[in-house]
C-alpha cells in the first residue's frame, strides 16, 4: 500500500499568519528561557552560511544550463525547525508557505532562480544536491566529504535547537 501524501503545514495565509504570530509571542514570553535555543540557532546560521559559497559556485556551473529545474517540481515546504530557526535568528520569514497544495510550483521559483535568500529557504533546499551537482562534487573527494559532514552537522544542530526549544517551553 502506498503511503499517503504528507500534509503541507500552514498552507493557507491564515494558518501562516497564525503560526508566525505564535512564534513571535513565545519568543517574547520565553526570551530568557530560550537562550540555549538562540545560541544553537546562531551556530546553525554560521554553519549554513559557511556552505553557501560552495553552493553558489555549484549552482553557477550547473543551474544556469539546466533544462529540468528541480524547483519546478519540488514537493517541499518550510517545516517547524525552519520556522524556529528564522524566528530565533531574526531572519525575515517568507510571506507564505512554499506551496499550498501538491502539484503547485514553489511560489518562490522565479525566472532567474529562487527569489528567497539562501538563508531564508527551508533546509531541504540546501540539503538537496542534484545528480549534476553531486557529480561535480565527487571530482574532489575532500570537498565532497567535508560537504557531507557539514550537512550532517547542520542536521544534528537543527535537532538540538528544536529539543532546546521544547525544553524551554516545558521549563
Ligand atoms: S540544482 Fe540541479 S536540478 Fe536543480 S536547477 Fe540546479 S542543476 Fe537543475
Ligand atoms: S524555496 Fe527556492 S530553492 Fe526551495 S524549492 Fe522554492 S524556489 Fe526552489
Amino acid at each position: 500500500m502506498k503511503a499517503p501524501f504528507p500534509f503541507i503545514p500552514w498552507n493557507t495565509s491564515a494558518l501562516w499568519r497564525e503560526v508566525n504570530a505564535g512564534f513571535a509571542h513565545l519568543l517574547r514570553a520565553k526570551k530568557t528561557a530560550l537562550a540555549d535555543t538562540r545560541q544553537l540557532a546562531d551556530q546553525l546560521h554560521a554553519s549554513m552560511a559557511s556552505l553557501f559559497p560552495l553552493l553558489n559556485d555549484l549552482c553557477a556551473i550547473t543551474c544556469t544550463t539546466c533544462s529540468d529545474i528541480c524547483c519546478q517540481r519540488a514537493y517541499v515546504w518550510i517545516d517547524f525547525k525552519d520556522l524556529l530557526f528564522l524566528h530565533m535568528t531574526d531572519i525575515p520569514v517568507p510571506g507564505a508557505q512554499l506551496l499550498s497544495a501538491r502539484g503547485e510550483h514553489c511560489r518562490y521559483c522565479g525566472q532567474h532562480g529562487c527569489r528567497l535568500e539562501r538563508i531564508q529557504r527551508p533546509f531541504v533546499c540546501t540539503l538537496y544536491l542534484c545528480p549534476a551537482q553531486t557529480l561535480r562534487l565527487r571530482e574532489d573527494p575532500t570537498v565532497m566529504h567535508a560537504t557531507t559532514e557539514a550537512l550532517q552537522r547542520i542536521k544534528r544542530t537543527r535537532q538540538a535547537m528544536e529539543t532546546a526549544f521544547i525544553r524551554a517551553l516545558m521549563a
